[in-house]
């Protein structure tokens, strides 16, 4: 296969078959998936991600943004949903409204003005109505609560009263558990408070993919999952505790993504010479170095500069010198089968027996997985493998 790009990116059908598989057994049939996709899709692609979930029956897709809703709504069916859980100005509120597209409202003035939209267009907005539970960000506080209700009772037949939701602190650190817990009692007296003034929202919805393993009773008709359906536990801890709650050893999850190039160059490197820009690294020994065109223009972080490992021929290389702009070079002295222009190199992913995880990686250049993958430029090739 011929590309332009000096590295590629693999997205593997098979593996998000099977998280999704895992995921809907695991919440059961009551409850809906919404597929976050957000940051490109976690950095996955999201034209390329969105058909593949739709093929695995997914059919309602988050994101924080307009801009990312309108690309997601130019890549679904028409039977999938886009809703739109952070920024939407208010000038596109009609569009949205038009397009079938919900959004969250959390401030007076955008649900005045989605009001003012459905008006204008004689079309009915389908909205989330957001409360502030203790994140601190963004929702509806208490106080305001009974004048959204008002307005939504005198209006529906322009405004449709179709989530009620909140987002915890970090569901995914026990250390935030009383903090969790203290929202998860204040979004109970919000629900009463709702029922109490006879409104009805389709879907009551709080959990993201931490949220919705831990505490599965805030799975309620909908989850919001992000990072799991790509094959991440948000974290160790999520993932230990899930382990030690079923009684398993194995991660249940697949990673959908690999990151790949190829050997540029090879080369010589004598005794007492330094590799690459200033002095960072010097060769105490004679050295054979593979250059690989990958640098943190590419998304591979400058903290990795004499600590990244890569694979080659099935083995682990270790970066020697900085990262720079569009290159990184390797250590190849120690490699039994002798390294060459071309060969394959894994940056992230599976070669032979090994692998670089996600983890590892963002272990060494200091970032979460979450902030890794979403940092994977746009227009590195995503290929759809099996
Ligand atoms: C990003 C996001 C999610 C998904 O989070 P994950 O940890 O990736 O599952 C859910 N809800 C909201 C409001 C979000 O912003």
């Amino acid at each position: 296969m011929k590309i332009y790009h000096t590295s590629y990116l693999e997205i593997s059908k098979s593996a998000l078959e099977h998280n999704l598989q895992f995921l809907k057994n695991f919440i059961g049939d009551d409850v809906k998936i919404s597929s976050v996709v957000k940051g490109n899709a976690y950095g996955h692609g999201l034209e390329v991600f969105v058909p593949l979930a739709e093929n695995c029956g997914i059919n309602h897709f988050s994101v924080f943004s307009a801009d990312e809703a309108l690309r997601v709504h130019n890549s679904i069916n028409e039977n999938s949903t886009v809703m739109i859980m952070g920024l939407i100005n208010n000038e596109k509120l009609e569009w949205a409204i038009e397009n079938n597209i919900e959004f969250y409202v959390f401030e007076p003035d955008r649900l005045e003005k989605a009001l003012e939209a459905a008006k204008r267009i004689g079309k009915i907005a389908k909205i989330h109505i957001e409360v502030e539970t203790g994140m601190n960000r963004t929702g509806f506080a208490m106080d305001q609560l009974p004048a959204v209700f008002q307005l939504l009772k005198n209006n529906s037949s322009h405004l449709c009263f179709k989530g009620l939701c909140t987002h915890f602190a970090g569901a995914e650190s026990i250390a935030n558990y009383y903090r969790i817990k203290k929202q998860q009692h204040v979004f109970r007296k919000v629900i009463k408070k709702v029922d109490a003034a006879g409104l009805n929202p389709e879907q009551k919805h709080t959990a993201c993919s931490a949220a919705a393993l831990r505490y599965p009773k805030f799975q309620m008709d909908l989850v919001r999952l992000g990072i799991i359906q790509y094959g991440f536990f948000p974290n160790k801890e999520i993932l230990i505790e899930y382990l030690t709650k079923k009684k398993e050893n194995q991660n249940p999850l697949q990673r959908l993504i690999s990151w790949k190039s190829r050997v540029m160059d090879v080369k010589k490197v004598k005794t007492g010479e330094f590799v690459g820009y200033g002095t960072s690294y010097l060769a105490n020994s004679d050295l054979k170095i593979a250059i690989i065109p990958v640098g943190y223009a590419h998304g591979f972080n400058r903290n990795l500069s004499n600590q990244g490992i890569v694979l080659i021929n099935g083995q682990r290389v270790s970066v020697v010198g900085t990262v720079n702009m569009n290159m990184i070079t390797v250590d190849v002295s120690n490699q039994v089968n002798s390294v060459k222009k071309g060969d394959e190199v894994v940056l992230i992913g599976k070669q032979g027996d090994l692998e670089i995880s996600v983890s590892s990686f963002s272990e060494f250049s200091e970032q979460v997985n979450y902030e890794l993958l979403t940092r994977l430029p746009e227009n590195l090739p995503r290929l759809v493998v099996d």
